[in-house]
């Protein structure tokens, strides 16, 4: 790597599972220290143990609440004493027709995937304003950011948002030394791609993606200096598309 990550801060949101406990791993590997978010608290001190408590600290609540995710922040502060990066990746997909999905269900993907985004990422440019310096944010969207599908509908119009917010801020803070990065994986073989009316039964997830391979290229992206921007790194697998 051209840049360590070594005694950097990150914050992961969705870290109880998926690539989001994947970056946690990949992160803490090449030297950071993380502060992880997600709901399920037992899953989070799972990670506390695999990870040792000297490298991670975690903080239960729900992304949809933006104090959460001030919390999030001010506990990486308050126990490293600053905040270089933000992976914004708890999200949620249910998928069906759209006369299909419930209002609920609708509701919870938009202010989960969209507006849970949008607060991790203003708690941590807020941070770093104050930090006087830049930082990263990490964006996991997917390829249905770029593209719609049957089915998918209002999924895909939450994961396009995030690209269109992505795509200003990092317009919008690179004067201050911010990069803003997305991360737009493929069928990724965790608990969301078996769950929540997306496949029937149970799928073949052998030609998707690991999560590690969508934490390494978080990795690979921070690893690289501020000045080279990724902008938008699409994963496809060998998965029919
Ligand atoms: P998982 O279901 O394995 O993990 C989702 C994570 O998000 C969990 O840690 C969950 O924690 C957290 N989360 C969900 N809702 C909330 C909430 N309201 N508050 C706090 N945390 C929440 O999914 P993946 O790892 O696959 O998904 C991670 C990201 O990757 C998502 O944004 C998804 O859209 C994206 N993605 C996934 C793909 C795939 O095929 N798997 C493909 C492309 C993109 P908890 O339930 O404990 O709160």
């Amino acid at each position: 790597p051209t840049r360590s990550l070594a005694d950097t801060v990150v914050a992961v949101t969705g870290a109880s599972a998926g690539i989001g406990a994947a970056t946690a791993h990949a992160l803490v590997g090449a030297g950071a220290r993380v502060a992880v978010s997600a709901r399920r608290e037992e899953r989070l001190e799972q990670l506390v143990e695999e990870l040792g408590k000297d490298n991670v600290v975690p903080v239960v609540g729900d992304v949809r609440d933006p104090a959460h995710n001030e919390a999030l922040v001010a506990a990486a502060v308050q126990r490293w004493g600053r905040l270089d990066t933000m992976v914004a990746n708890a999200g949620i997909g249910a998928y069906g027709g759209i006369l299909d999905l419930g209002d609920d269900q609708l509701t919870e993907m938009v202010e989960t995937n969209y507006l849970g985004t949008v607060w991790s990422v203003r708690s941590a440019v807020r941070r770093f304003r104050e930090q006087g310096e830049g930082g990263d944010v990490v964006i996991v969207s997917s390829v249905a950011g770029f593209r719609g599908g049957a089915d998918e509908a209002v999924y895909a119009g939450t994961k396009h948002a995030q690209v269109g917010l992505a795509g200003s801020l990092d317009r919008e803070l690179r004067a201050e030394g911010t990069r803003v990065t997305l991360i737009c994986p493929a069928g990724t073989a965790t608990e969301f791609a078996i769950g929540a009316g997306r496949t029937e039964g149970s799928p073949e997830l052998d030609d998707y993606l690991r999560p590690q391979d969508v934490a390494h290229a978080i990795r690979v992206v921070l690893e690289q200096p501020r000045s080279v921007r990724t902008t938008v790194w699409q994963m496809w697998s060998m998965q029919q598309q």
